[in-house]
Parts: structure tokens; C-alpha cells; sequence
């Protein structure tokens, strides 16, 4: 048998983590690798935070699951505190993010069949897109990369070039349940939309009885340094998914509604075993305590100013390397004129810094939001050394 035990759909390193110490991963050879990727953007307390910890292990010894069959005190806590706090009137609770997509695809079309529209199942989507590994979060990016080898998709998707207000508007019709977009691509290579863009969903969902359904999975929960991305454009959506940043490491995502888009949502149409159970719901009210207010936001986006001056000014030096610095917050993109994945791999092998490639030559830069500027200096010191040691051609 060649097959190894862990299904190999991932090209794993040899680095090997297993250890974590606030922003600092260490692997099974004892050395110390400066985390900027985060698990993807999710560690956002970093690895050894007390205070989430702390509340994992109380609730453990409490009350780890329960079914949603039963009144839930856990629950209704911390939604009442998303309720607060965002555009949305209700929440459901899921494991991951392509299943909070997956509820907010099913509650915009329930949106429509409840008003008898059962015809009005078609989300439009954007070019690039990511939003995860399921059916049907697959479906709902054009990505063939995700495609092959899975087919038929489900239908009920048509794909439009990102932040192409025209050609969103071309693509609407009779059969057009909402729009479906990260406001700030990740997986596709760190891209905000344009305010006129957003706005202008927001605009045309208006004028046409339509959903607009955020995928702020990645950008959402301070990462771009705002609660949530959207609140940057100056509008409100009427469905967000979010996930990753939630639970800073343990499993956790979330469904967010108005309770007009979510009027469809009724007794038996959706589900989730694990979904908001209370060991859950500790981990996510934990981590809230820490970001939701306005110092720790400050703190994001002051110490994302900081490290795009610095790349800014360091990108310079390297012109055949590095094109541009994109993204807002602590969700930043170094668009570079080669490959990153080589790049990443020489950060990761030779400098012990980690990052993350992304789409179109991106390598993304999505450190944990407890940061502080000896951090910053650390990372700067450790890209400075490998840019200088780089050769494409050789892969190093
Ligand atoms: C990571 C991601 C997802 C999928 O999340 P999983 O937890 O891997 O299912 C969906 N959308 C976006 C924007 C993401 O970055």
C-alpha cells in the first residue's frame, strides 16, 4: 500500500509544528518560526492565549456537546452579543466556514422560495473567489483548480469579474437570487473591492429585491481592521458568513442574517449536530472579549499601517521581486513577479518565517492580531534576509 494514512490532498511540508508560543510556532526539531500565517488567518490571539485557554478548559469540564435539540444558555449568549454588535438579527452556528457559506447560500434562496420564488435560486459569484471545499462552496467559485476531477457542479451560480459593477448588472435576471462575494479576496490573492462597487451591490440588491451575501470568512472579525470588513464601505449586507477568526483556533463559524433575509430559516429547514455546541460557544465568546472593542481594533490597524509603510518602503529595493503591497488591516498581500510558493517555502526553510501564497502571485501576510512591533521588526528582518538570498531561477 502507497496510499499514506492521512489522504495526501495536501502537498504537507517537512516542517512540522507541534508546539505554540504566542506568535511563535516551534517544530518537532525544537526551532522557532515566526508565525505569519496564522493557520490561515485564524489564530488571531496567537497560540498560547490564557484567557481562551483558560475558558476551553472550564467549559470542558462543564459541558462539551450538547444537541440543538435543547435550549442552549451557551447560544443565545454569544449571538445575542453578534446581534449587538453587527448588521444582524440572528445567527447560526456552524463548524467551519464553507459551512457558513453554505447556510447563507441556503438562506438566500429560502428568502425567495418563502415568498413563493422558488425560480430565484441563482447566485452571482465573482472570478477568483474561494469559499471553500464543499459541493457546493465550489460551485460557487470559478476556480477549475477546485473543479477537476468533481464534476457535474451544482448549478445555480454564474460567475462575473470581481469589483465589475457592469457586468453585474448584465448578469442579473429572473432567475438572480442575490450576490455572493468576499469584499476582500483572500485565497484569490488579497483584493478589497472598490466602495463604488460595494456600494453599488448594495444598491442594486435594493432595487431589485435581491440578497447580498458576504463571504467574510477570511477578511471578518478584526482582521481587516474593522469588525467586519463590510462596515469599511459604509453598508450593511443582509447575510454574512464568517468563521476562521471566531473561535481563534478551535473550530467555530457563524451564519449572520437580518430577520428579513432569514424569514425562510424556519423549524427543520437547516441543521448542524455539532453546530454552537457549548465548548464551542466558550472558545467564540473568549476570543470576542478580546477583539470586539474599539482599543484592540486601533491595535490592528495600527500595527497594519506600520508593516505596509515598511514593506512599501522595503519593495523598492527589490524591484524584480515584488510589485505591489495590497489588502487593509492585518490582511495584507505582497504581489510579487514571480511564483510565491517558492518564495514561501525559502522564508519558511532558511528564515523560519511563515507565510501564506495566494492567487495571482500573492503571498499573503496574515499574522495573528496580537502583534505587537518587536514582532513586526522580526518579520521585516527575516524577509530582508531571504529577499537578499533569493534566487528565482535556482528556487533559492
Ligand atoms: C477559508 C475560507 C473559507 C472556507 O473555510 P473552511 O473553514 O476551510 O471551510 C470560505 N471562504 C473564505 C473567504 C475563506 O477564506
Amino acid at each position: 500500500m502507497s496510499i499514506t494514512p492521512l489522504m495526501p490532498v495536501y502537498p504537507r511540508t517537512a516542517f512540522r509544528p507541534v508546539e505554540g508560543d504566542h506568535c511563535h510556532l516551534i517544530g518537532e526539531d525544537g526551532r522557532r518560526y515566526l508565525d505569519f500565517a496564522a493557520g490561515i488567518a485564524v489564530n488571531i490571539l496567537g497560540h498560547s492565549h490564557a484567557g481562551l485557554i483558560g475558558a476551553i478548559q472550564r467549559q470542558a469540564e462543564k459541558l462539551m456537546h450538547v444537541s440543538n435539540l435543547y435550549g442552549s444558555p451557551q447560544g443565545e449568549h454569544f449571538a445575542q452579543r453578534l446581534v449587538d454588535l453587527t448588521f444582524a438579527d440572528t445567527v447560526f452556528f456552524t463548524n467551519s466556514g464553507a459551512e457558513a457559506v453554505e447556510c447563507a447560500i441556503k438562506t438566500a434562496r429560502a428568502y425567495h422560495s418563502h415568498a413563493g420564488n422558488d425560480h430565484k435560486y441563482e447566485l452571482i459569484t465573482y472570478k477568483n473567489a474561494f469559499h471553500g471545499r464543499t459541493m457546493g462552496t465550489i460551485s460557487a467559485s470559478n476556480q477549475e483548480k477546485m473543479h477537476k476531477g468533481f464534476l457535474p457542479l451544482l448549478p445555480g451560480f454564474k460567475y462575473v469579474d470581481f469589483d465589475d459593477l457592469d457586468g453585474t448588472k448584465a448578469a442579473i435576471g429572473p432567475n438572480t437570487a442575490g450576490f455572493l462575494i468576499e469584499p476582500i479576496q483572500g485565497e484569490g490573492g488579497i483584493r478589497p473591492a472598490s466602495d463604488e462597487f460595494m456600494r453599488g451591490l448594495r444598491a442594486l440588491a435594493d432595487e431589485h429585491d435581491l440578497m447580498l451575501v458576504l463571504d467574510e470568512v477570511q477578511c471578518g472579525y478584526a482582521r481587516s481592521g474593522t469588525f467586519y470588513a463590510y462596515e469599511q464601505y459604509g453598508i450593511e449586507p443582509d447575510i454574512v458568513a464568517t468563521a476562521k477568526g471566531i473561535g481563534g483556533g478551535f473550530p467555530l463559524g457563524a451564519c449572520l442574517a437580518t430577520e428579513k433575509a432569514a424569514r425562510g430559516m424556519v423549524a427543520g429547514t437547516h441543521g448542524s449536530t455539532y453546530g454552537g455546541n457549548p465548548l464551542a460557544m466558550a472558545a467564540g465568546e473568549a476570543v470576542l472579549d478580546v477583539v470586539a472593542n474599539d482599543e484592540f481594533l486601533a491595535h490592528v490597524r495600527k500595527m497594519g499601517e506600520l508593516i505596509r509603510a515598511r514593506l512599501q518602503q522595503f519593495i523598492g529595493n527589490y524591484p524584480e521581486l515584488f510589485e505591489e503591497v495590497r489588502g487593509r488591516g492585518l490582511m495584507l498581500g505582497l504581489k510579487m513577479k514571480v511564483e510565491p510558493r517558492g518564495f514561501v517555502a525559502h522564508l519558511r526553510d532558511n528564515h523560519q518565517l511563515l507565510t501564506v501564497s495566494g492567487g495571482d502571485n500573492t503571498l499573503r501576510v496574515v499574522p495573528p492580531l496580537v502583534i505587537d512591533e518587536g514582532h513586526v521588526d522580526e518579520f521585516m528582518e527575516k524577509l530582508s534576509a531571504a529577499a537578499a538570498s533569493y534566487d528565482p531561477r535556482g528556487a533559492m
